[in-house]
């Protein structure tokens, strides 16, 4: 496993649409080492996921996961390690909450995304094997987010109040506490 550089906005390649992979491709050496590539960037760069448009491959893969206590994201519910390949995601109901994102790709920049509180993941896993899963709150708008990715968009876009744009340093400053007891009562209300 190897790092790769994270690119960042600006760079082309985040805007584009990334391509789906076929079983023969997801079996493939590269597609594999790829994937851990990813696994190991993401985890480098304390993300809570990452898509392959931001290692500059335009195929349909990210990677999710948070870990206990993420240093950047330390609200956020723990997500097992979970690789989405070709993934599809479809809201349940019509509920939208703002969540507070931010984004490897888009240094020292936060803000309020309204994101679906409950979709449902269809995609296949690394071995190819089909899978499906609802996911709920915070859990939600990551995946939302690292599908985004895939098609080009960023958070940034979807930012509807631009008076909640902040950077890192002032969201702690001004923000995160509010920010942490929202994200608190989402999480206990709908669980991941
Ligand atoms: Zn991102």
């Amino acid at each position: 496993m190897s790092r790769r550089e994270i690119v960042e906005i600006g760079n082309p390649v985040l805007r584009e649409r990334a391509r789906d992979v076929t079983l023969d491709e997801l079996r493939s050496d590269a597609v594999q080492a790829l994937i851990d590539d990813m696994i190991d960037t993401m985890r480098a760069a304390d993300g809570a996921g990452l898509a392959a448009n931001q290692v500059g491959e335009t195929v349909r893969v990210a990677v999710v996961e948070v870990r206990p206590g993420n240093p950047r994201y330390p609200y956020k519910p723990p997500v097992p390690l979970t690789v989405i390949v070709n993934p599809v995601i479809e809201p349940l109901d019509d509920e939208v909450e703002q969540i507070n994102e931010g984004c490897l790709s888009v240094p020292n920049l936060r803000g309020e995304v309204p994101r679906h509180v409950s979709v449902r993941v269809r995609y296949l896993d690394r071995e190819g094997v089909e899978r499906e899963e609802i996911r709920r709150g915070l859990t939600a708008g990551t995946f939302q987010h690292e599908l985004d990715h895939l098609d080009g968009t960023l958070f940034v876009d979807r930012v509807v109040d631009r008076g909640t744009l902040t950077t890192w340093e002032q969201f702690e400053r001004f923000h995160r506490a509010a920010f942490e007891e929202r994200a608190r009562r989402l999480v206990e209300r709908v669980g991941s």
